[in-house]
């Protein structure tokens, strides 16, 4: 597996080569936004580690650069931001997590492994069609009659998780163990967030209110 690590903090970055290195992992790196960028359009990488403060541009910028050119790698943000949103902007601009420096070792390679597995996983032999709604799992597009709705991969793998479980109750919890495979803290809103971005881009296209909040119990999706 190829990594691209974008990081402008010598210690860090020479950090990630060494523990990516020695854990089997094949690793180019590069210090500032542009290269990165750069990086990320000419070659095929298996997961991007993006540091958010970097000297020549945002981290977040690169990363909604890498996206806009369909670039859709499992990538990892990396930052010493702490803060709710400071995620929640990470996610939004279609980050798949984001690990807060400093960081423990074992906690970078399990988050790597999570991003990538889910995106593998997601690129099986299947098509679901399902009322409204196609999913096709090899180019990873989803279409809502018939009509292209370009998504995140979390929002994918959110999306994903409905279409396996229609109307089915699906609470927050376990909605955050498989689509993120993360024990999320409750109190914070990601769920809530990904699920008005969804069903903003869903609504684009069709009208109908698929993805219902059930009070207190979790979502459903009615199709
Ligand atoms: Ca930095």
């Amino acid at each position: 597996m190829k990594i691209l690590v974008v990081e402008d903090d010598d210690i860090v970055r020479t950090l990630l080569e060494r523990v990516l290195t020695r854990n089997g992992y094949t690793v180019v790196a590069v210090e500032d936004g542009a290269r990165g960028e750069e990086m990320a359009v000419s070659d095929n990488f298996d997961c991007i580690i993006l540091d958010l403060g970097l000297p020549d541009k945002n981290g977040l910028e690169v990363c909604k650069f890498i996206r806009d050119h369909n670039i859709d790698t499992p990538l990892l943000i990396l930052s010493a931001y702490n803060t709710v949103n400071f995620k929640v902007n990470g996610l939004d601009f279609g980050a798949d997590d984001y690990l807060t420096k400093p960081f423990e070792n074992e906690e970078l390679l399990a988050r790597i492994e999570a991003i990538t597995r889910r995106y593998k996983s997601g690129k099986g032999n299947e098509v679901i069609e399902l009322g409204d709604f196609t999913m096709d799992f090899i180019k990873r597009e989803f279409m809502v009659n018939g009509r292209d709705v370009f998504l995140t991969n979390s929002e994918f793998d959110l999306m994903a998780y409905f279409l396996k479980n229609p109307n089915r109750i699906i609470d927050s919890k376990e909605l955050a163990e498989n689509v993120w495979e993360i024990k999320f803290d409750t109190k914070t809103n990601y769920i809530n967030v990904y699920m008005s971005y969804l069903r903003k881009k869903i609504k684009e296209i069709s009208p109908k209110n698929y993805l219902q909040t059930v009070r207190k119990k979790g979502f459903i999706l009615n199709v």
